[in-house]
C-alpha cells in the first residue's frame, strides 16, 4: 500500500482519539459495543458515539485470565482484559457498554464486566426464523431505545432512526464496496491492507470522514495503483477467510497465508462481509432494525443457514479457490459449524476447506504455516 495512503489513515486516526475527547468535552455518550447484533444506528440516533470493543490483541489476556478460566475464547479474555487493565482507550471514553447474549462465555463475561463499567445487556434470541424471536428481539431494542434516551436526555424519534439508518448505510456501502474490489482478478487489494483499513475505520467518531476515506481507497484501488506493490501482483491462489472475527492483532493466519505466496480475497465474518448488509429505509425503523440486526448469520444462531447461503454467494463472487474456516479455541459454536460448513462447500464446489482452530498467542505460528502450505499445494 502507498505511504501516502498509510499515512492519511495514521492521521486519521491519531485525530480519532482527540475527536473522542472533544466530543466528551462537548457533553456526548460514548456508547462501547461488543456484537455486531447491537445496532449502532439506535446510538447514533440519540447523538451518541458507538465505538467496537471486541478485543483483538494477545497482551491483556494474561491479566484476564487471573478472573476468567484459561480455556475460553481469546477474543472473550481480550475483551476483558482491556478492560480492567484499562489498557482500551475506547473502554475507558465508554459510558456504557451494550453486550448481548450470544455465547455463554460473553454473557458470563459482561456480568463480571459490569463491575467495571454500568453494562446493558440485550437478550438475543438463538433462532431467526419465529415469530417469537423477532417480537422478543424487538422488544429488546425498544428497551435498549430507552436506555439511551435515558443516558443522551434525547428522545429518539423515527426521523432521527431514518437519519442514522441512512448514514450507517452509506457506510456500509462504502465497506462493502471497498472489499468489493477484490472480485477483480488478479486482486486489486491485500486482505491484510483491506483489514486494517476496515479496522481502524471502525473506530471513527466522525463517519463521514471513514466513508470518504474508504471511497477515495476504493477509487485508488480500482485504478489498478495499488497492485503493482503486491507480490506476485496479486496472482497468488485465492483463499476466502470464513469463521471467526479477526482484527489487528488476531491477524496471524491472513499473514501467513500472504507470506506463503496466497492471498485472502474476502472475509465472511464480522470484521468483514458480515458488515456488509443494509437496513430498509422504507419500513418502520425499529422493525427494520430488529429484522435486519436478527439477520445476522452467525453461529450463535441455531439454525444458522444465512452463513451458509452468504459463503455461496461469495466463493461464487470472489472466485474463492480454497476456504480456510478459522475458530477461537474454546469457541464451541464456530467449531461445531465447521463440520457443515466443510461438508456444504465439498458438495456444492467440490472444494476442500481448511478448518483452523487456534487462538491469538504466536506459539503455533509454526504449525500453522505447515497446514496452510499443505492445503495452499493441494488446491
Ligand atoms: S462472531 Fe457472532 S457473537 Fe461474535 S461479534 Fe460476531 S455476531 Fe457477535
Ligand atoms: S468467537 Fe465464539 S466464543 Fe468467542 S466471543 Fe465469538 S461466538 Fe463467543
Amino acid at each position: 500500500m502507498p505511504t501516502d495512503i498509510m499515512n492519511s489513515l495514521q492521521q486519521i486516526t491519531e485525530q480519532n482519539l482527540a475527536d473522542i475527547e472533544q466530543a466528551k468535552t462537548e457533553g456526548r455518550s460514548i456508547i462501547g459495543f461488543y456484537c455486531l447484533y447491537s445496532p449502532t444506528e439506535i446510538a447514533v440516533a440519540g447523538g451518541a458515539i458507538p465505538l467496537p470493543l471486541c478485543g483483538t490483541r494477545n497482551d491483556p489476556i494474561a491479566a484476564a485470565e487471573e478472573v476468567l478460566p484459561r480455556n475460553l475464547c481469546p477474543l472473550i479474555k481480550s475483551s476483558y482484559g482491556f478492560a480492567v487493565s484499562d489498557a482500551c482507550a475506547f473502554f475507558r471514553a465508554s459510558d456504557i457498554i451494550i453486550g448481548d447474549t450470544t455465547c455463554d462465555g460473553k454473557k458470563k463475561m459482561f456480568e463480571l464486566l459490569s463491575r467495571q463499567k454500568t453494562t446493558h445487556v440485550l437478550q438475543l434470541p438463538q433462532n431467526q426464523n419465529t415469530e417469537m424471536s423477532l417480537t422478543l428481539w424487538h422488544a429488546e431494542l425498544e428497551r435498549f431505545k430507552d436506555l439511551i434516551e435515558k443516558e443522551t436526555g434525547r428522545t429518539i424519534d423515527d426521523e432521527s432512526l431514518r437519519a442514522a439508518i441512512r448514514l450507517m448505510n452509506r457506510e456500509r456501502h462504502a465497506r462493502k464496496a471497498l472489499m468489493d474490489v477484490n472480485k477483480a482478478t488478479p486482486i486489486l487489494l491485500r486482505g491484510s491492507q483491506l483489514l486494517e483499513i476496515l479496522f481502524k475505520i471502525g473506530f471513527l467518531v466522525d463517519k463521514e470522514k471513514g466513508i470518504s476515506f474508504m471511497e477515495a481507497v476504493t477509487a485508488e484501488a480500482c485504478s489498478g495503483r495499488f497492485r503493482q506493490n503486491i507480490p506476485g501482483h496479486g496472482c497468488g491462489k485465492r483463499l476466502l477467510l470464513t469463521g471467526v472475527p479477526v482484527g489487528l492483532g488476531s491477524d496471524k493466519v491472513i499473514k501467513i497465508v500472504e507470506q506463503c505466496g496466497a492471498e485472502v480475497v474476502a472475509f465472511e465474518n464480522c470484521s468483514g462481509y458480515k458488515q456488509a448488509f443494509v437496513v430498509d429505509e422504507e419500513k418502520a425503523p425499529m422493525q427494520s432494525l430488529a429484522e435486519q440486526y436478527l439477520a445476522t448469520p452467525c453461529s450463535v444462531m441455531s439454525p444458522n443457514t444465512g452463513r451458509f447461503d452468504l459463503l455461496k454467494e461469495m466463493i461464487r463472487d470472489f472466485k474463492a479457490e480454497g476456504v480456510i474456516d478459522l475458530t477461537w479455541q474454546a469457541c464451541h459454536t464456530y467449531n461445531v459449524e465447521a463440520y457443515q460448513v466443510d461438508e456444504m462447500i465439498q458438495e456444492t464446489f467440490g472444494l476442500p476447506t481448511l478448518h483452523l482452530e487456534t487462538d491469538y498467542s504466536e506459539s503455533d505460528t509454526e504449525q500453522l504455516r505447515v497446514r496452510i502450505e499443505a492445503y495452499l499445494e493441494m488446491l
